[in-house]
């Protein structure tokens, strides 16, 4: 779609892209409220789970146990919360949706990063709304390295 965002993502978007797939694109989410957050796009235009085809859903399966086994390894996620939401785009009067996928690692014991502790307060719980997502740069950093190395080794 021409005046997609998700279709024409910027550089500045795919600074903190950690894998892509032939079908699939990986970014490290702005927002670390979970260590290691990350979300799945696919690279067509397309606006709903239940309009995927059949590769897709082959590539994303295989997504799903990469990025999962990824995020257990090099942070130690005791599980994975996975959730297609897409309300954002309903907020506009003609939605044209493009299909994402959040993943949040979740967490039964500190995550420590360049001496920083963080801690899923929430473990076991669903996860939080509105939980503060900025952490340092230099963090946000080591998350990204970790992840993008194991995803690509
Ligand atoms: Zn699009």
């Amino acid at each position: 779609m021409k005046d997609c965002e998700w279709c024409h993502l910027s550089e500045e978007d795919k600074q903190f892209q950690v894998y892509k797939s032939t079908l699939w694109s990986v970014f490290l989410s702005d927002e670390q409220d979970y260590i290691g957050r990350c979300i799945l796009v696919l690279k067509r235009h397309c606006g709903s789970m239940s309009e995927l085809t059949d590769e897709e859903w082959e590539e994303l399966r295989k997504l799903v146990c990469k990025v999962e086994t990824c995020l257990k390894t090099v942070l130690g996620a005791a599980l994975c919360n996975w959730s297609c939401l897409m309300n954002s785009f309903y907020k506009d009067a003609d939605p044209d949706p493009h299909l994402h996928i959040h993943v949040r690692p979740r967490y039964d014991k500190p995550v420590i990063l360049n001496g920083n502790t963080y801690i899923d307060g929430e473990f076991g719980h669903h996860y939080a709304v509105n939980k503060n997502g900025s952490i340092p740069v230099e963090d946000k950093e080591e998350v990204f390295t970790r992840i993008r190395e194991w995803l690509n080794s």
